[in-house]
């Protein structure tokens, strides 16, 4: 396959956490669980304040088909329901938890029942397992395809291209089994006949692991890829591993493809066989702060503070705590905030980390051209933002922008460029949006005057 040259960069790499099999820690005093830790609907609540609950027992609903239901991680009482600000600025509702230390897990687990595709998609939606890489789109609906024809190839992403973080990591190395599983149900219950796994080459551990376990199965190969960062995005990764385009406002599926997190395709597999769905996460606890960086296995919804503790606290005063890795996590104001389902990192940065230079003006170099993986021009579209041109954002694909970074990363004048593309972003949202009001608006007048005209006649 000869493929055009590689867009991205070169990140550090600094996994200092590969080597580091994960660690459970001990049930936190509260854990506080968000309804909404995916795309889509939050889900219901279906328990009550004063309420006694056990590990894995369902605490909430999916709030609607693009959901997921959310799961007790810690044995104890419901303390509180109530509002909770996310890191998203929004607020939502969440269900506190006071452990009881004892971890005792809910009496009527069973692994699910699975004998076709349509009870393997309910046992998926029950699982509670959502893109657990970052993403947090609920995995039922995306492995829940209408036509499985469709589903030409199946790219596990095993490519985890952000500094620091090496949970997807530890599951290749820790977890074949799972991954395995994984694989197997999809190929039984999807008739999934190509399965291609994507790892960088920089784990050249992870590439034998996986490419150990290959070796013993049908129509599964692994793909060792340069490391460049973001080889783990999706559209990248399919084109990396497949040769094939996702054409733009499309989905994957419509490119023959379906990508799924290796983490993600592990923990399906043990909720299938053990009937335990997802209610603790491993998570990389790193950052030039940090004094003992880990990987931690945390019941979701323990705070990043207790993670913070069980890694020996901090070494150096943190001026800037982020969810996920350096080029695409989002900061956060204080530690209170808990691991999600998709959480898969947190770091701590000290001050010579965090602090961000003043920007400068651009100065035409072209390098954020250059490093955009998806063709784009940011620089365009910064300039087409500042005069709020919406036509000339949509000619210059800025909602292609997966906020990935690379332009910020290499560009001299150390413009905010991702922050633009997601203002651009919304610009282009808001203006569709008014767009459709008002084709609305005639359309419903239209119908008004034609029902009159008709009452007339
Ligand atoms: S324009 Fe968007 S997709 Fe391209 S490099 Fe910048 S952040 Fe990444
Ligand atoms: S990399 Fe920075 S300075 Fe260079 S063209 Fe892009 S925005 Fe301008």
């Amino acid at each position: 396959m000869n493929l055009p040259k590689l867009h991205g960069v070169h990140v550090p790499h600094r996994k200092n956490t590969a080597q580091m099999p994960p660690q459970r820690m001990n049930a936190p005093q509260t854990v506080t669980i968000p309804m909404s830790m995916h795309i889509g609907a939050p889900a219901d609540p279906v328990v009550k304040v004063g309420e006694t609950v056990k590990v894995g027992q369902l605490i909430a609903r999916a709030g609607g088909f693009v959901s997921s239901p959310v799961y007790a991680s810690v044995s104890g009482k419901v303390k509180k329901i109530d509002d909770m600000l996310m890191s998203t600025g929004r607020f939502m509702k969440a269900i506190v938890i006071e452990s009881d230390g004892e971890q005792t897990p809910y009496e009527g687990l069973t692994p699910p029942e699975v004998t076709d595709f349509q009870s393997f998609i309910n046992a998926v939606r029950d699982s509670g397992v959502v893109g657990l890489g970052g993403a947090g789109f609920p995995t039922a609906v995306k492995l829940g395809v209408k036509d499985l024809k469709q589903v030409e190839v199946v790219v596990v992403n095993g490519a985890e291209c952000e500094p620091y973080v090496t949970s997807d990591t530890r599951t290749m190395l820790d977890d074949v089994k799972w991954i395995r599983r994984g694989i197997e149900l999809m190929q039984k219950f999807m008739g999934v006949r190509r399965v291609v796994i994507g790892i960088e080459k920089n784990k050249p551990e992870c590439v034998k692991s996986m490419g150990d376990m290959a070796s013993a199965m049908e129509g599964v190969e692994v793909m060792a890829l340069p490391a460049l960062y973001p080889q783990g995005g999706e559209k990248v990764l399919i084109y990396h591993t497949t040769g094939r385009i996702v054409p733009e406002g499309k989905l994957p599926l419509d490119a023959g493809a379906i990508v799924i997190n290796c983490t993600t395709l592990a923990a399906l597999a043990k909720y299938m066989d053990t009937g335990m769905p997802l209610v603790e996460k491993v998570v990389t606890v790193d950052g030039s702060a940090v004094k003992e960086p880990k990987n931690v296995i945390a019941p979701i919804g323990a705070s990043m503070q207790s993670l913070f503790d069980f890694c020996g606290g901090f070494k150096s005063e943190p001026k800037k705590v982020l969810y996920g890795g350096p080029m695409m996590g989002i900061a956060v104001p204080n530690t209170d905030f808990p691991v999600m389902k998709n959480t898969n990192a947190i770091l701590a940065l000290d001050e010579k980390d965090a602090i961000l230079p003043e920007p400068t003006a651009c100065i035409r170099c072209g390098s954020c051209v250059d490093a955009c993986p998806l063709r784009l021009m940011p620089a365009a579209i910064e300039a087409a933002y500042n005069k709020r041109n919406v036509d000339r954002l949509r000619e210059l694909h800025a909602n292609l922008c997966m906020e990935c970074g690379c332009c910020a990363f290499v560009c001299p004048a150390k413009r905010m460029l991702v922050q633009t593309n997601k203002l651009a972003k919304g610009l282009i949202a808001a203006d569709n949006a008014a767009k459709k009001a008002e084709a609305d608006r005639k359309a419903r007048e239209a119908a008004e005057k034609a029902e009159k005209e008709a009452a007339v006649k």
